[in-house]
């Protein structure tokens, strides 16, 4: 009784699960048709939240944004894209071994109508759980067996290399066996990707490093243009208000500053969207210059 009373506390506490839940976004984008789906949402510590900031202001701005409290929810917005030719999913979510909150996207893009044995390609920002873990299921049988996998070459090296463990605090040394383990089972089926590599004509891989040593972003041709920004900008307020606080998740904090900035300078500039992996669902917006530094404006 009293596990099923906290179950329900528990429950009532947390608005999330309804939020996994939450109908795909969808848009085109030139020739291409876009889903934004759901993994779910990741459940952080605030001291996450750029520590080294003015305090004053870094309180104000966690207010503002609804996470005074301890932890807060960090959504994982997973991007689909419908090409003439291909179904390509860009990250694959936490799966089932991250956090309970998340691992949703498999439920979720089956809710939204897609047959998951449908997608044919699958591109990677970078090799953190949230992202990469998706890639296998409990058994460690890929999720898509017959996709093809597209990963950033500096990225793989990073993750399969010596400084991942002495790179990372003792904490996320876990980060590496987890993506040692999905790394090494899509193997056989990945192609190295470079700034610049084309995916599809029109699908682009951009330079972002800093959040880790290889994260790339796509850009997307069409319209006014897309960038699918993976992790480069995370905080809807702090990434925007303030790119120059440092953010422990980021594994080159200054390469993540100067990467932030580019394209934010970037995005400002034109009419271009994003989609931003932990950004408020559906992550979907534009970027405009305020008070000497930017604002995320969502769609509506
Ligand atoms: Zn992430």
């Amino acid at each position: 009784m009293l596990a099923i009373a906290a179950g329900g506390l528990a429950a009532c506490a947390l608005p999330a699960p309804l939020r996994a839940a939450t109908a795909p976004y969808r848009f085109s984008q030139g020739g291409f048709e876009l889903m934004v789906v759901s993994d779910g949402h990741l459940a952080l510590p605030t001291s996450f939240l750029a520590p080294d900031a003015p305090k004053a202001e870094r309180e104000a701005m966690l207010k503002a944004a609804g996470q005074s409290g301890e932890q807060y929810q960090s959504p994982t917005n997973v991007t689909l894209i419908r090409t003439p030719s291909d179904l390509i999913l860009v990250d694959m979510g936490s799966g089932d071994r991250f956090m309970p909150t998340a691992g949703k996207l498999w439920d979720n893009l089956q809710a939204a109508g897609i047959d998951k044995t449908k997608i044919t390609k699958v591109v990677f920002t970078h090799g953190h759980p949230d992202h990469l873990w998706g890639a296998i299921d409990e058994l460690d049988d890929l999720m898509l067996p017959n996709a093809a996998y597209y990963f950033p070459a500096a990225e793989w090296d990073f993750w399969n290399g010596a400084d991942a463990i002495r790179g990372l605090p003792a904490e996320r040394a876990g980060f590496v066996t987890g993506a040692r383990r999905n790394l090494a089972r899509i193997k056989d089926k990945v192609s190295m990707l470079k700034p610049g590599d084309d995916i599809v004509a029109g699908i682009r891989v951009l330079a972002t490093a800093g959040h880790t040593q290889g994260h790339v972003a796509l850009e997307v041709a069409g319209g006014e243009g897309l960038i699918v920004v993976g992790d480069a900008l995370t905080h809807p307020l702090i990434a925007f208000q303030h790119p120059e606080w440092k953010t422990p998740g980021d594994h080159e904090p200054e390469r993540a500053i100067a990467t932030r900035r580019q394209l934010l300078d970037r995005l400002a500039a034109g009419r271009s969207k994003l989609i931003g992996f932990h950004l408020p669902y559906p992550g979907v917006g534009q970027v405009e210059r305020k008070d000497g530094g930017y604002r995320f404006v969502p769609v509506t």
